[in-house]
């Protein structure tokens, strides 16, 4: 055969660099199409792919084989979404395939089961129905399943029917089957989300919101590329701001993405937007069924959505015309995505919205250091709401040195913390109490022989559920019953020790018979809508104390709490990670930013064993600058982002000593190949902090550079060279980590 027709470029959904050629036989022409659905051989298996370019010169000595099938459906990606695709699959050094599997909605990469078409002669020569007691429908010129026709004439017939030329079995792709639910998702998840308020007028803008709107409106009327800052403090009205240029991109016949870390845990702000911009809006994260994700990813794709609001996969849907990009809380660290795929979602919207022309909003009270020194260098325009939308000022922080106190009780519960509450509930408002451990207690050990119950998987203390009655592991989940006995010396006189979430609620029991008391934790949210129920009683005062991990923290909206009680704020201070500082920096800011939201009568208590800790003082005067300039001066010394650039890698495996001198041999290649690049820093290869996790055994070598280019070249040359190949191990390449342990 001669090598003409058409040739295209596929793109395979699996970890694979690609993208493979394959010819176009002449019937599919007609359907070739960038973005389209393709059906085709790939290594011994059929499989679904997309069209992501047209090719003229095919490789030589390279055998070409055809598409097989390009189901008559729309594209699924835009050229421009390649391009972005393909540009993150790059910044990351990862498979373009993996990026595009992850872009892509569930089950868009199914193909069907084989199908059988029967010829005008297999209808004429096969038996007939009667014979075969199968529908006489089988026997027509037509399509069916293989596996139907199978079970109708038998294995032995169809083989037969098939060499004889009557029927041809072919791979088909799997139609979507189209969605029969009546009520569009945000209405499923969110009812009356739309009726309520829609009618009540737009608050007033403060000043600053104003200036803040006309700012951003100016750069939309230019557009472009515009990437904004809106560094607010809490209850400021930064999203107020958002929905402003909202407004303004619609009226513009454009298009807007909202990314909000976990949209699941705020229900209400998905509704306010729903409220505010009425029909037209997606919704989009982790949280929805696979057949809700898929559905959802349609509509936005067909241009049924004007705005969606998602988590950071939203990132890569596939809205045409897309005007802004507004990253909400932009400093969370929910915006990365840590699994095989690892990519960060605020990054990915600045270089996306550059690639379609868009303005991006970066909204924070306690910005990422990366951002805001963005912002000192110009690169990204920085808007200041320095004061609440009430005019009032940030709540008076009352620091509690834990060392000096002796707590009353054991749960952090101190004289000074017990006496704010009584006074607060005394005065008929709400206490909100956070912890940043859940469990009751955090671990278990035997008195007698020391023994520390420890997961087999993952290396540490198991904590104790005491309603439950077991021993969890909070990273694999693994859960045992909690044993009457030491394991090690049969000692019967077991300690728990530590204190989590659910001591403090029952503590609060007692010392409160009459509060009504709820937990937010992510045990007591397991049931479906417990979250946004006790979210509800909360708004409705139906709660009097809340107490709860850091799911209390993310972006909620209440308008009542007077007393915020921080039970011990330095947990997080002495994680090994040069991020530590800044995250106790931003939890604490962001839980202080709750009360007094909408008058200044707010109060936190912030009790800590380590009050003179700088994270621990900046944030007791809410003072992100000030943090800012000092926690800078250590990073720009040790070249530390933002002041440098850091790559991660990591091997993860069953074999402790294959992981182990793999990570070994990692460092000694670096080592080697680092003489091509200047100042860079090898710091291991090492245990990763957190040595195993869930059954797996983890090392790590991290590089660091003040040139990115400089980092990315070297584990470019890494890549190339073969270092990085699977092998049997798990290789990492983690491209700006944030999660170093
Ligand atoms: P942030 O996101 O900065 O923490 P929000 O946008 O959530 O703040 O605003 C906090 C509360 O203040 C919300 O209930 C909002 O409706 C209200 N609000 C915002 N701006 C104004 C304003 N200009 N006038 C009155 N209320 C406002
Ligand atoms: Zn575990």
């Amino acid at each position: 055969m001669t090598e003409t027709g058409q040739y295209v470029d596929i793109s395979i959904p699996l970890p694979l660099e690609g993208p493979f050629t394959y010819r176009v036989p002449e019937k599919l022409a007609p359907f070739v199409q960038t973005g389209r659905r393709v059906l085709v051989p790939f290594r011994n298996k059929i499989r679904a792919g997309f069209i992501v370019g047209n090719t003229n010169s095919i490789p030589p000595n390279q055998e070409i084989k055809d598409v097989i099938d390009i189901p008559d459906e729309a594209p699924y990606l835009s050229p421009k979404l390649w391009s972005f695709i393909s540009w993150a699959a790059d910044y990351y050094m990862l498979p373009a395939g993996q990026v595009l599997k992850t872009a892509l909605p569930p089950g868009s990469d199914r193909k069907s089961r084989p199908w059988a078409i029967i010829t005008l002669e297999g209808e004429r020569s096969l038996p007939t129905a009667e014979k075969l007691k199968c529908p006489a429908k089988f026997l027509k010129v037509g399509v069916l399943l293989r596996s139907e026709l199978e079970s109708a004439i038998g294995g032995g017939q169809l083989e037969d029917a098939i060499q004889k030329g009557w029927i041809r079995i072919e791979e088909r792709i799997a139609r979507p089957r189209t969605s029969l639910r009546r009520k569009r998702l945000p209405e499923l998840l969110y009812p009356a989300a739309h009726k309520s308020e829609s009618n009540s007028p737009l608050p007033t803008l403060t000043g600053d919101q104003r200036t803040a709107v006309e700012r951003i409106r100016g750069a939309v009327e230019q557009g472009g590329f515009h990437p904004f800052l809106l560094f607010g403090v809490t209850g400021s009205g930064k999203t107020e701001v958002y929905l402003r240029i909202i407004h303004e991109i619609l009226s513009r016949g454009k298009r807007a993405l909202v990314l909000v870390p976990e949209i699941a845990l705020t229900p209400q702000l998905a509704r306010r937007f729903l409220r505010r911009i009425g029909g037209g809006v997606g919704i989009f994260h982790s949280g929805l069924t696979p057949s809700q994700r898929l559905d959802e990813w349609r509509r936005v794709s067909a241009g049924k959505v004007n705005v969606v609001i998602a988590a950071r996969s939203g990132v890569f849907l596939p809205m045409d015309d897309l005007g802004l990009i507004v990253v909400d809380e932009e400093h969370d660290p929910s915006y990365k995505q840590e699994d095989s795929c690892p990519y960060n979602a605020r990054d990915m919207a600045l270089a996306r919205a550059k690639l379609e022309g868009a303005c991006v909003i970066l909204g924070s009270a306690t910005p990422s250091f990366e951002t805001f020194l963005n912002a000192e260098r110009g690169k990204i325009t920085r808007i200041d709401l320095p004061i609440r939308h009430h005019g009032g000022g940030l709540p008076e922080v009352q620091l509690v040195d834990l060392k000096e106190t002796v707590p009353k009780k054991k749960a952090f519960l101190t004289e000074t913390l017990l006496d704010a509450i009584q006074r607060t509930l005394a005065g008929k408002e709400q206490v909100v109490l956070f912890l940043n451990r859940r469990g009751f207690d955090t671990y278990a050990q035997c008195r007698s022989c020391g023994y520390v119950f420890k997961c087999p998987n993952c290396d540490i203390s198991l904590t104790h559920h005491k309603r439950a009655r077991d021993l969890r592991c909070h990273l694999c989940g693994l859960s045992r019953a909690a044993p009457p006995l030491c394991p090690q010396c049969s000692g019967d006189k077991l300690f728990f020790g530590g204190v989590g979430t659910q001591k403090v609620e029952e503590e609060l029991r007692e010392l409160f018979p009459e509060a009504r008391i709820e937990r937010l934790d992510r045990d007591s949210t397991r049931k479906r809508n417990e979250l946004e129920n006790i979210l509800d009683r909360f708004r409705k005062k139906e709660i009097d104390i809340l107490t709860g991990t850091q799911m209390i923290v993310k972006g909620h909206d209440f308008p009542g709490i007077a007393l915020v009680g921080v039970l011990c704020g330095d947990l997080s201070l002495h994680f090994p990670d040069f991020r530590a500082a800044e995250r106790t920096f931003q939890m604490l800011t962001q839980v202080a930013g709750r009360t007094g939201r909408e008058s200044d009568s707010g109060r936190v208590i912030l009790q800590t064993f380590d009050p003179d800790h700088d994270a621990i003082r900046f944030a007791a005067s809410h003072d992100f600058t000030g943090f800012f300039e000092h926690d800078s001066e250590m990073r720009r010394e040790l070249f530390y982002p933002p002041f440098g650039h850091l790559i991660l890698i990591r091997v993860e495996g069953n074999s402790e000593k294959r992981v182990e001198s793999r990570a070994i041999k990692i460092g000694r290649a670096a080592r080697i190949l680092k003489k091509g690049f200047g100042d860079i820093s090898i710091l291991g290869p090492a245990p990763s902090p957190r040595k195993k996790a869930v059954g797996r055994f983890r090392w790590q070598v991290l590089f660091k550079s003040p040139s990115r280019a400089n980092v990315r070249g070297l584990v470019k040359s890494l890549k190339s060279d073969g270092h990085l190949k699977g092998q049997g191990l798990k290789v990492i390449i983690d491209v700006d980590p944030i999660d170093m342990m």
